[in-house]
């Protein structure tokens, strides 16, 4: 007789309310969600582990946020680091407006230059932006994750041709937080098909 033993991540509901949406802007019921990580005999959960995920979620965008009063969007935070982590490492010259063009496609929220290059400053010296991820991961949730990775995607696609090692990093980005291989070439796909939503590739001159 064989027994399947394994691991599996289930999502229970702790409590709900409402609040102030930062992605809708609109007042808005949420639920407070606890993402753990289960034992398994015969794919059943039988002995809790450890909680891998905590946030509230937005009812109307299904966003995710830090549940507390201040609600922080974790995806508009990850997605500001991976796009200053990329626009350093490719070179900021002509890449800047890109780089501001794709955080407001992709977000819908502007993002002064300013605070741009602060960021890209804090990364210069030292800021370990996979770690940063680690850390929002916990307040995020699949739909934050894969906006994340979709703007790093898409910040690598515009400043290059894209090679092994360009892709390992949105891989390694995409790792941080708790994104699949699988889920990651889904995603390259839909970009794809949707001619990488209008972004167009940096050429030098
Ligand atoms: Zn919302």
């Amino acid at each position: 007789m064989i027994i399947l033993l394994g691991e599996k991540i289930v999502a229970r509901v702790k409590s709900s309310g409402e609040f102030n949406c930062p992605v809708c802007t609109s007042h808005n019921g949420y639920k407070r969600i606890e993402e753990r990580n289960y034992f398994t005999v015969l794919f059943l959960p039988v002995y809790p582990l450890g909680v891998v995920a905590d946030y509230v979620q937005c009812d109307k965008c299904g966003y995710s946020f830090a549940p507390n009063s201040q609600f922080i969007a974790g995806h508009f935070e990850g997605i500001r680091l991976v796009i200053a982590y990329l626009l350093l490492g490719y070179g900021l010259d002509a890449r800047e407006e890109t780089a501001i063009e794709i955080y407001e496609l992709v977000t819908d929220q502007l993002w002064p230059k300013g605070e741009l290059h602060a960021l890209v400053n804090q990364i210069s010296r030292g800021l370990d932006v996979i770690s940063q991820l680690q850390t929002i991961a916990f307040n995020l949730n699949a739909q934050g994750a894969w906006k994340v990775v979709e703007a790093a995607y898409l910040m690598t696609y515009a400043c290059c041709e894209i090679q092994y090692r360009d892709r390992l990093r949105v891989n390694q980005i995409g790792a941080a937080l708790g994104v699949s291989l699988a889920e990651i070439n889904q995603l390259v796909d839909q970009l794809r098909k949707n001619s990488f939503r209008g972004i167009r590739r940096h050429v030098e001159v």
